[in-house]
C-alpha cells in the first residue's frame, strides 16, 4: 500500500486492523485479514526462534518426513490451491495447477537433496597441512523470513521456503498483500502435518509488515519482488546487519539469430511474453532478431498473439496499478515512433497480447519492466548486435536464444542469470539450477545446490592427526623451518614462474 503525502496522519486506534484481498477477475473481496503490526511480527519471529533449535536437531532425515508428509497434502489438494490461486490472481486454473506442481518438484529436490549438500563431508587439506583432517558441513541460520511477490504466489516464496526449511532452519512468510489468502492455505497445509512447532508462520499485511520482518532480527530475509522495494529491504536489513537474498525485476530478451527455427521461436517468444499477462519476473519483453529471419518471426509472433485470448489464456492484472505502467509504457513507445502491430489498447485489466516495433532502445518499453503482455521486437544485423542490446540493459534476470548452430555460444555471452537455447523459460522448472540474477535482478540464488546453501551458514573444522613433518605454526620455528618452508613453496609453485618467463 503507498502512503501519499497527503494522507491524513492516523492515530493508533484509528489504524486499520484488518484488510481484503480482492478476486481480479470480479473485483469482489475475497478474503479478509489481520493487519499484523511489528509487535505481531516479533512475537512470530520469536515463536519461530524457540522452534528452530528442535527443527534443526530433527536432522536432514527427521526434517525430510515431515516436508515429504507436506508435499503429499499440496500434491493431493493441488486443486483445492489452484482454485485459490485462480480467485486471488485471476490465472486461469490450469496455470495455476502448473505453478503448484512446478513448486512441489522443488520442495522434493530440496528434501531428497539437503544432505548431500549441506551435510558435514571431508574436503582436501592440501600438501602442506597434510597432518590435519578438514571436514566442512553447512548449519541451519536458524530464522528465515521471506517476503514474497503475488504474481507467482505458491512457486516463488516455495523457491526460498522449501529451501529453507531443508537446510534446516524455521521460516516466518510475509505474503504479498494481493496474495495473503494463498499464502495462509499453503502455511495451513503444512501446520496440518506440523501442528505443534511453529516451524512455519505467517504474517500478513502491507509494506510496513514487510518492513517489520526485516528489522526483526532473522537470521536471513529472502525477498522477492520489485527491484525498488528490494532496495528499501536492503536498507532496513542493514540496520542490523540481516543477510539478504533478492530476487528482483527483469527485462529479458529472446535473441532469435539467422539460423533460428522461426516458428519454434515465435511460438516460444509469445508464450514467454503473454504467458500469465506477463506478469512473470522472467517473462520475455524484448526480442532481438535477425534481419534474415525479422519479417518471417514477425509475421509468426502476431499471429500468435492475435490467437491469445485475455480472459481465456490469461487473466486481468493481477494488481490494478500495473494497468497504468503498461498503458504508459505502450503510450511511449508509440509517441517515440514505435508501432503496436497487434494490442496496444489499454482500456481495463485485461489487456491484449501487444507486439511493438520500431522502438528506439531508450523508450520505457525497452528500458523498464513492463510486467504485461507486450513485447518490443528489434531487427539487428548480427547476433552479435543482440547480445549487445541485451547486455545493455541494467538488469539480467533470464534470457533466451534460438538459433541451430550458435545457441550455447551467445548464451555464454548474456549477461543474464539464466539463459534458455532453443526454449524459454524452462530454467525455473529444473530444481537442481540455481535461480537469479545480475545487476538490478538481485543478488544470491534460490533454487539447487546454491539456494541451499543460501540458507544455510559453512562450519569449518578441522581435526590435526598426527604432528606436521614441518613445524611453521609455532614460536620453536627456527631459520631450517624457515628454509624448507619457502623451498617447500618454491617446488610446489615456483615451475608456473619460470615457464611464464621463457615465454
Ligand atoms: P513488490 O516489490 O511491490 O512487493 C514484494 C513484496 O514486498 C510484497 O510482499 C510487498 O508487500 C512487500 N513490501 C512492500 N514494501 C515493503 C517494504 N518497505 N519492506 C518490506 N517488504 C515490503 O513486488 P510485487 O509484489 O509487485 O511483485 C512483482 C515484482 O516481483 C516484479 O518486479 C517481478 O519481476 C518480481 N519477481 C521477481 C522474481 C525473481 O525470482 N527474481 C520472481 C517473481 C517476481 P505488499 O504487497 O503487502 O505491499
Amino acid at each position: 500500500m503507498t502512503l501519499t503525502a497527503d494522507a491524513p496522519v492516523l492515530t493508533d486506534d484509528e489504524q486499520p486492523k484488518t484488510f481484503d484481498s480482492y478476486n481480479p477477475t470480479t473485483g469482489e473481496v475475497y478474503a479478509t485479514f489481520p493487519i499484523d503490526d511489528a509487535d505481531a511480527v516479533q512475537a512470530a519471529v520469536d515463536r519461530a526462534r524457540n522452534a528452530a533449535d528442535w527443527w534443526a536437531g530433527l536432522g536432514f532425515k527427521g526434517r525430510g518426513k515431515y516436508l515429504d508428509q507436506w508435499r503429499a497434502v499440496l500434491a493431493r489438494r493441488l486443486n483445492q490451491l489452484a482454485d485459490v490461486v485462480y480467485a486471488e490472481t485471476g490465472k486461469p486454473h490450469g496455470d495455476a495447477a502448473l505453478e503448484v506442481g512446478m513448486a512441489i518438484e522443488h520442495l522434493a529436490w530440496a528434501t531428497k537433496h539437503a544432505k548431500k549438500v549441506l551435510g558435514k563431508h571431508h574436503v582436501s587439506s592440501g600438501l602442506v597441512m597434510v597432518n590435519q583432517r578438514a571436514t566442512v558441513e553447512y548449519l541451519p541460520r536458524g530464522v528465515v523470513g521471506v517476503i514474497g511477490p503475488w504474481n507467482y504466489p505458491v512457486f516463488t516464496p516455495m523457491g526460498s521456503i522449501a529451501y529453507a526449511l531443508a537446510a534446516g532452519n524455521t521460516v516466518v512468510f510475509k505474503p504479498s498483500e494481493f496474495s495473503p489468502a494463498i499464502g495462509t492455505w499453503l502455511v495451513d497445509a503444512f501446520h496440518e502435518v506440523l501442528p505443534d512447532h511453529d516451524v512455519l508462520q505467517i504474517v500478513r499485511g502491507f509494506g510496513e509488515t514487510g518492513n517489520a520482518l526485516c528489522t526483526s532480527g532473522v537470521d536471513k530475509l529472502a525477498f522477492t519482488g520489485s527491484t525498488r522495494t528490494g532496495k528499501k529491504v536492503m536498507a532496513a536489513c542493514a540496520e542490523t546487519l540481516t543477510p539478504v537474498v533478492i530476487e528482483a525485476g527483469g527485462k529479458d530478451s529472446i535473441i532469435v539469430d539467422a539460423d533460428a527455427d522461426v516458428d519454434k521461436a515465435a511460438e516460444a517468444a509469445a508464450w514467454g511474453a503473454f504467458w500469465n499477462a506477463g506478469q512473470t519476473c522472467i517473462g520475455i519483453e524484448r526480442a532481438y532478431v535477425h534481419e534474415k529471419v525479422y519479417d518471417r518471426f514477425v509475421d509468426k509472433l502476431v499471429e500468435e498473439a492475435n490467437a491469445v485470448k485475455p480472459g481465456v489464456n490469461y487473466g486481468p492484472m493481477t494488481m490494478p496499478a500495473q494497468v497504468d505502467v503498461i498503458r504508459k509504457h505502450i503510450d511511449d513507445a508509440i509517441a517515440r515512433g514505435g508501432k503496436a502491430l497487434t494490442g496496444g489498447q489499454v482500456t481495463d485489466g485485461f489487456i491484449p497480447a501487444t507486439v511493438l516495433v520500431d522502438v528506439p532502445e531508450d523508450a520505457l518499453a525497452v528500458t523498464d519492466e513492463t510486467f504485461g503482455p507486450t513485447i518490443t521486437v528489434r531487427k539487428v544485423a548480427s547476433a552479435d548486435e543482440a547480445i549487445e542490446l541485451t547486455n545493455a540493459s541494467e538488469y539480467g534476470l533470464g534470457s533466451a536464444v534460438f538459433s541451430k548452430k550458435n545457441g550455447t555460444k551467445i548464451a555464454d555471452k548474456v549477461r543474464s542469470g539464466m539463459t534458455a537455447v532453443n526454449a524459454v523459460l524452462v530454467y525455473a522448472a529444473i530444481p537442481s539450477l540455481p535461480f537469479g540474477g545480475v545487476g538490478q535482478s538481485g543478488i544470491g540464488r534460490i533454487h539447487g545446490e546454491d539456494g541451499l546453501r543460501e540458507f544455510a551458514q559453512p562450519k569449518s573444522v578441522v581435526k590435526q592427526l598426527m604432528p606436521a613433518a614441518l613445524n611453521v605454526t609455532s614460536f620453536d620455528r627456527g631459520a631450517n623451518e624457515d628454509k624448507l618452508w619457502a623451498t617447500l613453496i618454491l617446488t610446489l609453485h615456483g615451475r608456473a614462474n619460470q615457464f611464464l618467463k621463457k615465454q
